[in-house]
């Protein structure tokens, strides 16, 4: 049985590109008769403070849209000694680069995710004191040049490398990869859905989980919701939250109905009711579902 999981981090409101893979990854799960758990990932503390009331009205959102959840919501926030005593047993290294070191010590395209170039993997004892004196240190996990291949429902198999990705940043907060692979892992989480923009990021986690010996999950990477010019969906994109198109006339069942078509699904008026209509289809086949999403507020509002 799947269990499935939406992991929302409480720094904005979310915009109907975020509730349509909330919708994506409860169907996915719901259709084999599946859990789904809810996770607030708030790690982030300073973000998190500049916005308090974020968390409750996403789950309020999601909701209103027919989305329902098994057990308590869980906060990364509450839960950092766990990923302390998980991480203890990793082979691990202190790092004293900046992001602008590694940006320079690198080869990818500005922009793109930067595979850690090893700049502080060796250093002798009396250097780490030196930079250490400097700068406090990241940690990074040692991963030996270690490759991995995950299977994704719509792009199959998919290998990248691991580069020694960051365990524990600077201040001490546990980093979002090694959150995120110890939650899943904890809570038995079967299937991770959520954007294609974390495609890249599924052989590094995915080879974290083998390493702290849980069994890494399937995944399904859903098309990103962009604004017209390709741009990955944005508050300065205008009306594009559920209570912003609830102010602009659209009523809950409308947006639902907008996010059904842009997935190539029929249109339902909330979860539930798309479940019904959806039952046991190949997801992977509809096309729709794993495509970029381009979101034209004005017109969804213009169509009511
Ligand atoms: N918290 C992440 C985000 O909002 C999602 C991480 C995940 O689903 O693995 O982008």
């Amino acid at each position: 049985m799947t269990t499935g999981r939406f992991a929302p981090s409480p720094t904005s409101d979310l915009h109907l590109g975020n509730l349509r893979t909330a919708v994506l990854a409860w169907l996915l799960a719901r259709d084999d008769a599946g859990a789904f758990l809810l996770r607030i990932e708030d790690l982030d503390q300073q973000r998190v403070a500049a916005a308090p009331q974020v968390a409750q009205r996403q789950l309020t959102d999601l909701a209103a849209l027919g989305i329902d959840w098994d057990g308590e919501v869980v906060r990364q926030s509450q839960r950092l000694d766990l990923y302390r005593d998980a991480a203890a047993g990793l082979e691990t290294y202190e790092c004293y680069c900046t992001r602008r070191e590694i940006a320079e010590a690198s080869q990818a395209p500005h922009g793109s995710y930067r595979p850690y170039p090893g700049t502080c993997a060796h250093l002798t004892r009396s250097e780490r004191a030196a930079r250490r004196a400097v700068r406090p240190a990241a940690i990074r996990v040692r991963a030996h040049g270690a490759a991995m291949t995950v299977h994704d429902l719509h792009a199959g198999e998919v290998s990248g490398e691991v580069d020694d990705f960051v365990l524990f940043r600077a201040d001490g907060t546990p980093a979002y990869n090694l959150a995120v692979v110890v939650d899943d892992g904890l809570q038995g989480v079967t299937q991770v859905c959520r954007g294609a923009d974390l495609l890249d990021s599924a052989p590094r986690q995915a080879w974290l989980a083998r390493e702290l010996g849980f069994v890494p999950p399937s995944y399904a990477h859903v098309g990103l919701a962009v604004n017209r010019v390709g741009e990955r969906l944005a508050k300065r994109d205008g009306a594009v939250t559920l209570s912003e198109l609830e102010s602009s006339g659209l009523s809950g069942r409308q947006v639902f109905e907008t996010i059904c078509r842009s997935a190539g699904l029929p249109a339902a008026g909330s979860a539930p009711e798309l479940l019904d209509a959806v039952r046991g289809r190949d997801w992977w086949t509809i096309e729709a579902i794993w495509r970029p999403w381009v979101v034209d507020a004005r017109a969804i509002i213009d169509r009511r």
